[in-house]
């Protein structure tokens, strides 16, 4: 959807002036949410506003759904920021003298809209953000929060396949923040805009994005996933920033999860399993049935009496005793089922398939600081900036 080359801008000379994008280059595919993260001076603004030409830029090349941006005319241009692109700002502006429908009405304006069909799409805008029913109040009488969400629904509003998002919730306080981070991440699920975010906090990037691309003095310093950039940071600079990372909010089930060292399937023999299990020293095994979905788990105890009585149906061994989460459960929310059973925590599929676990210790080793885990150590600062 978004194909940069070397983007570049100079503000000022080419001598004496400011550099504040230095050749970026970057691919965003359509219905990605793509996060530029880096502190505040590292040339965000300016690479965000070069997307849609309210920041000219000296040099580079940039395509959007395979046009040349920077060889557009005005008509075009115009056209692009009109209907294709649409901007949420930190400090975007409401027309306090128009109520909130009105507001989140008004990119439609631009467009030529007919009015009756301006005001439903805001009214669905406002439902799909929380604010149905605050259509008829004015700005002033809302909150900090929810003056941000007729932000989010006055970009909803117009169809804009690209939604630029320049530090939308950083005025906000930490709870609404987090509100308003769910809901993006709830509505991009549903409407799959291709969406580039930008903040200076790596928490909220880690949540947020599908990629990262974290940047330093106008330069790529790291472009991945959150769980890339926890991992592998790709310098010092990096790391530095991954260590104030709360990873129990930012990792997931499936970042951390394991193949099971073993499991059985519910035709293997009681006995069979039962001497596997002594190999490996676990007090019980994940028996699956032979589509991959969880049929139960045996315990050594029952396995040892099924063998003493000969039996020979693992079936007949089965308990329920083990917990079960979804692959996008965060960190946090797993603690709690971890370590009170003698197999670990099963991550399943949405049609109950186990797809790895949780051993206490893999969660354990994941929540601690990455600089104590990584026993690579050493400086990769010159391959990388
Ligand atoms: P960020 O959004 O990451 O804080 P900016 O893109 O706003 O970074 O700024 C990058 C650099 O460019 C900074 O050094 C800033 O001072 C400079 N800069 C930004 N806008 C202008 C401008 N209009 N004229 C001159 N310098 C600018
Ligand atoms: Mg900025």
């Amino acid at each position: 959807m978004i194909e940069a080359s070397r983007l570049k801008k100079v503000y000022g000379s080419a001598s004496e002036g400011v550099h504040a994008v230095d050749g970026v280059s970057f691919d965003i595919a359509p219905g990605e949410l793509f996060v530029i993260m880096g502190l505040s001076g590292s040339g965000k603004s300016t690479l965000l506003r070069m997307l849609n030409r309210l920041v000219e830029p000296t040099g580079g090349e940039l395509r959007i759904d395979g046009r040349d941006v920077l060889k557009m005319g005005d008509a075009d241009l115009r056209d692009l920021r009109n209907r294709k692109i649409n901007m949420i700002f930190q400090h975007f502006a409401l027309f306090p003298h128009r109520t909130v429908r009105e507001n989140s009405a008004y990119g439609m304006r631009v467009r030529g809209v007919a009015e009756a069909e301006r005001l439903e799409r805001a009214d669905w805008a406002l439902k799909t953000v929380g604010l149905g029913d605050r259509g008829d109040a004015y700005p002033d009488q809302l909150s900090g929060g929810q003056r941000q969400r007729v932000g989010l629904a006055r970009a909803l509003a117009t169809d804009a396949e690209i939604l630029l998002m320049d530090e939308p919730f950083s005025a906000l306080d930490p709870l609404i923040r987090r509100d308003m981070q769910d809901l993006l991440l709830k509505l991009q699920r549903d409407l799959r805009r291709t969406i580039v975010f930008v903040t200076h906090d790596l928490n909220e990037a880690m949540r947020l994005g599908d990629r990262i691309m974290v940047m330093r003095n106008g330069r790529v310093v790291q472009l991945g996933t959150a769980t890339d950039i926890l991992h592998k940071p790709s310098c010092r600079y990096v790391r530095d920033f991954v260590s104030d990372v709360d990873r129990s909010r930012v990792l997931t089930a499936s970042t951390i999860m394991r193949e099971p060292l073993l499991t059985a399937r519910v035709s293997d023999d009681p006995r069979e399993v039962l001497r596997k299990l002594s190999n490996i020293e676990a007090g019980g095994v994940f028996v699956l049935e032979d589509d991959g979905r969880i049929a139960g788990v045996a315990h050594d105890e029952l396995l040892a009496r099924a063998a003493a009585e000969k039996c020979t149906s693992l079936r007949e061994c089965l308990t329920d005793d083990y917990e079960q989460t979804g692959p996008d459960t965060l960190l946090v929310d797993l603690c709690r089922q971890v370590g009170r059973h003698a197999v670990p925590l099963a991550v399943t599929d949405d049609d109950g398939k186990l797809r790895g676990v949780v051993p206490r210790a893999a969660l354990l080793t994941a929540l601690s600081d990455a600089r104590t885990t990584d026993s690579s150590d050493t400086p990769k600062e010159a391959a990388h900036v």
